[in-house]
């Protein structure tokens, strides 16, 4: 799978995850609902909003689509790829609904507004088309649909932040959780459809953020990651207030609410991340010193034509920024290889770029021209496929050094690890990250923990992608 790398934030493994929340919830529900998400975090947590509507509307979930009333596919648009993949599923959807005459299908999210007519009436794949902001309009295109009419809402909205619902945590370990903090993105990155899939930036009222993470934290939860295209530029005034709350500010209203629960964010635009946000970082240990901070190209020329507003050099300086303020934090990047008319030279600079930042982890594709962007309407997709695919190779191949490099020099450090579940390679091993946002397993056997728990780890060993350690006692410094 060359054209995108497992990650938290864009899990290849969880795409087209089907969700049962409610399984142990008493009620006999009449209808139910199965949900396949596909993209980013951004779309998981979206889905876990339509469950809580859905739910309200009286639908139970289910993991078994065959026996599901309302069929739905959360959909992503980044790249052409994860549209073949939906319209892949859509097509099986049709035929079982061949079987199953009653069974509504929708499509939700990104792939809405650009494919819906498409969708509804050329290739008659879906029942009911549902953009991200029109969610709470479910309910009514249901009962539309099930008299046989097509149901569409695209609409996209000016204000829509959903603040007033409580997600409903879908495959939860129960002890990591997304909330979303804004919607949209107002930067017009040349190569991006995420603008028009999801319109105008807004944030979501500061209150009801620090609400839904305090209730996470009272059910046990024990890490918060806040969601954003950009959430460095998050920004609410609240009715009667003229201050604004700043990203610093939200982070270090929610880090108070317990020294016991952890909060991440994701992801930062490079030109909005600010001294008060690295500064914010430093003065809360609970606040995780990792950075996403997404360079996309290591070349100044295609940097411009990206539309990023910024330059190499300029990057270059903030990272140096975070390694003196955070000298311990964790960095990691979004890279595309074979951007219209990126030379040799211009790669070159991609992977200078990469050793100068020592990424410890990257999320890497190649470009994929999206109808309507500025970079399909202005420039040509000129890169062959064949070229594209050999330097991301090489972006993959040295983001592995750089990853092996960087776990290496942890071998003889001592993390603080928050225990997420079993290790994927055996229960006998706890697996959980440490600050830095690294995989860390170490045995059961090293002491009494449960899922929850901080251990402190020491490091052994390592691999590429984790870290191998054994649990010590905590030092006195902790106060957590
Ligand atoms: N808002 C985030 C930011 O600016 O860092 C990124 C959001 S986007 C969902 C995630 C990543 O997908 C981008 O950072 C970019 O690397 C990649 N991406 C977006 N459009 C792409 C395209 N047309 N072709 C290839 N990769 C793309
Ligand atoms: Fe897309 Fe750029 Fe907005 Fe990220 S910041 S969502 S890459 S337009």
């Amino acid at each position: 799978m060359l054209d995108l790398v497992t990650t938290k934030d864009h899990d290849e493994s969880r795409q087209g995850e089907a969700f049962a929340p409610f399984e142990k919830d008493p009620i006999t529900y009449r209808k139910h609902f199965y949900i396949e998400s596909y993209g980013c975090s951004m779309n998981f947590s979206d889905s876990e909003i339509v469950a809580s509507i859905l739910n309200g509307a009286g639908f139970g979930a289910t993991r078994d689509a065959e026996m599901a009333d309302l069929v739905l596919l959360n959909t992503c648009s980044i790249r052409e790829k994860a549209e073949q993949t939906v319209r892949k599923r859509l097509t099986e959807f049709k035929k079982m609904k061949r079987r199953k005459p009653g069974m509504l299908v929708g499509v939700l999210g990104c792939m809405a507004e650009r494919l819906k007519s498409k969708l509804l009436e050329e290739e008659r794949l879906v029942d009911m088309v549902v953009g991200p902001d029109a969610y709470r309009s479910l309910p009514n295109l249901i009962e539309e649909a099930e008299t046989g009419q097509k149901a569409v809402n695209v609409l996209l909205s000016r204000d829509e932040t959903y603040a007033d619902i409580s997600p409903v945590r879908l495959d939860s370990n129960g002890i990591t959780a997304f909330v979303s903090i804004m919607r949209g993105c107002n930067n017009m990155c040349s190569f991006c459809v995420v603008p028009f899939t999801r319109g105008r930036e807004r944030s979501r009222d500061a209150q009801s953020i620090v609400r839904e993470c305090r209730d996470l934290f009272d059910q046990g939860y024990r890490e918060v990651t806040l969601l954003g295209q950009n959430v460095d530029s998050y920004h609410f005034v609240a009715d009667h207030d003229v201050k604004p709350v700043t990203f610093a500010n939200l982070l270090e209203r929610v880090a108070a609410i317990s020294p016991l629960l952890r909060v991440r964010f994701s992801t930062s635009h490079p030109k909005d991340i600010t001294d008060d946000v690295l500064h914010a970082i430093v003065k809360h240990e609970n606040i995780c010193r990792y950075i996403h901070l997404p360079v996309q190209s290591g070349s100044t020329r295609i940097l411009q034509l990206m539309n990023r507003t910024y330059t190499r050099e300029w990057y270059k300086a903030k990272v140096d920024r975070i390694r003196e303020v955070i000298p311990d934090c964790g960095i990691s990047s979004d890279i595309i290889a074979g951007f219209c008319t990126e030379t040799e030279s211009d790669h070159q600079d991609t992977l200078d770029i990469m050793l100068y930042s020592r990424y410890d982890m990257s999320y890497m594709f190649f470009y994929s021209e999206r109808p309507g962007t500025l970079a399909q309407r202005r420039y040509e997709d000129d890169i062959p496929e064949s070229v594209k695919k050999r330097r991301l190779q090489e972006i993959v191949d040295l983001q592995g050094k750089l990853s092996w490099m960087s776990n290496r020099e942890d071998v003889g450090r001592t993390f603080k690890i928050l225990i997420e579940g079993d290790s994927k390679k055996s229960d006998s091993a706890w697996r959980g990250r440490n600050s830095q946002n690294k995989v860390v397993v170490f045995p059961k056997a090293d002491g009494n923990y449960a899922r929850g728990d901080y251990a402190w780890v020491k490091i052994t060993g390592h691999t590429q992608a984790t870290l191998i350690g054994t649990a010590i006692s905590a030092p006195e410094s902790d106060n957590g």
